[in-house]
């Protein structure tokens, strides 16, 4: 079968890779459908090397798609079920599953990471025609009947990472009906987190990007207003609409310290900043821990366990109310996958996420 692998830093190519089989009776085989080139994906493409990532391992963790085949100890999934795999690996049955932590899994893995596959066979990438999942009655999540359609995979694939991580950031935000709600960061994620929001009733939603483009997709998506960070201020439209107080609450979709900083000092006191953007590894944010003191203010956040969030959020999709298919901004076929690499790192124009469909 075919699948994208890492060749070095700056090359990701489709390669013919061994096809998956059941190693384990907790294993399923799963027919992907739909597989999503992920920001991270990108610090892969581009540092994978200091990552430890090895010439020739696969890639892709965000993948929905058909159960074609189950292991012996397999009940509750069956051939045919259409799934949604949460990027990250997990049991169901550890301390941290039954917490509703499934990331910190203690047992669990990520698909395409190496550094974090859980042990057992080859690292699996969900950019690829088939996907051997590990733990996969504790791992994916069955789409609900009505929307179990390939046709609806534009929605479905965001629910494997995108939406539930915006979701997880907005709910470690805290947001109260009539918060003044900032989000920094025009990806798919600061998008989503902008249209996360709306669930919780804020007055206002300030997204904050430099492309024209992405905005007016946040525009569309539920931002209420939007500041192009290389054209104005945000510190003063920030002062107008919260009558100088400050954000009640701040959602980072980037996590560096010039983000970091800037929502300390915009944060009103008592307010929340949640974190969720992958930067971390590239260097800490530097939290200024006495301002952060003297505000009493909330910092929380971290890695989504999506799987935790997919039963609250399907609803939302199946009714309508979510729907964050307007940040795949491209859909190529499998085989054009260095091209879609190539369109997301150069952020060209009209681009925020790519879509690969190995049977396209
Ligand atoms: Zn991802
Ligand atoms: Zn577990």
């Amino acid at each position: 079968m075919k699948g994208i692998v890492f060749e070095g830093n700056g090359k990701m190519t489709v390669e013919t890779v061994p096809d998956p089989s059941i190693q384990q009776p907790g294993d399923v085989i799963v027919r992907v459908s739909k597989a999503g080139i992920c920001g991270s994906d990108l610090h892969i493409l581009n540092h994978g090397e200091a990552f430890g990532f090895d010439h020739g391992c696969r890639i892709g963790h965000e993948f929905v798609g058909e159960i074609v085949e189950v292991g012996a100890d397999v009940t509750s999934l069956r051939v045919g079920d259409k799934v949604c795999a949460p990027f990250w690996i997990s049991c169901g049955d550890c301390h941290f599953c039954r917490k509703g932590l499934q990331t910190s899994c203690l047992h669990g893995g990520c698909f395409g990471f190496q550094a974090f596959w859980p042990g057992e066979g080859a690292v699996q990438g969900g950019q690829s025609q088939f996907v051997r999942v590990p733990m996969a009655e504790g791992t994916l999540d069955r789409v609900p009947e009505a929307i179990a359609d390939d046709a609806n995979d534009h929605r479905l694939l965001p629910m494997t990472d995108v939406f539930p991580t915006a979701y997880h950031a907005v709910r470690c935000a805290d947001i109260s009906p009539g918060d003044n709600v900032v989000v920094v960061g025009d990806g798919a994620v600061g998008l989503l987190a902008a249209h996360a929001a709306r669930l919780f009733d804020p007055k206002s939603i300030v997204l904050l990007g430099h492309h024209h483009d992405r905005l007016a997709i946040g525009r569309e998506l539920g931002a209420t207003h939007t500041i192009d960070t290389r054209a104005g201020s945000p510190e003063d439209t920030l002062k107008d609409l919260t009558d100088g107080l400050g954000a009640d609450r701040i959602v980072l979709a980037i996590s560096s310290p010039e983000t970091m900083a800037f929502a300390v000092e915009q944060i009103q006191p008592g307010g929340s900043i949640s974190w969720v953007g992958m930067e971390v590894f590239l260097g800490a944010p530097e939290i200024p821990w006495d301002a952060a003191f003297m505000k009493n203010i909330t910092i929380s956040g971290g890695v989504a366990p999506v799987k935790r969030y997919l039963p609250e959020l399907w609803p939302l999709l199946e009714s309508g109310r979510i729907d964050p298919s307007p940040v795949l901004t491209h859909d190529l076929p499998l085989d054009d996958g260095a091209e879609g690499y190539a369109v997301m790192n150069s952020r060209q124009e009209g681009s925020v996420k790519v879509a690969l469909t190995p049977g396209g």
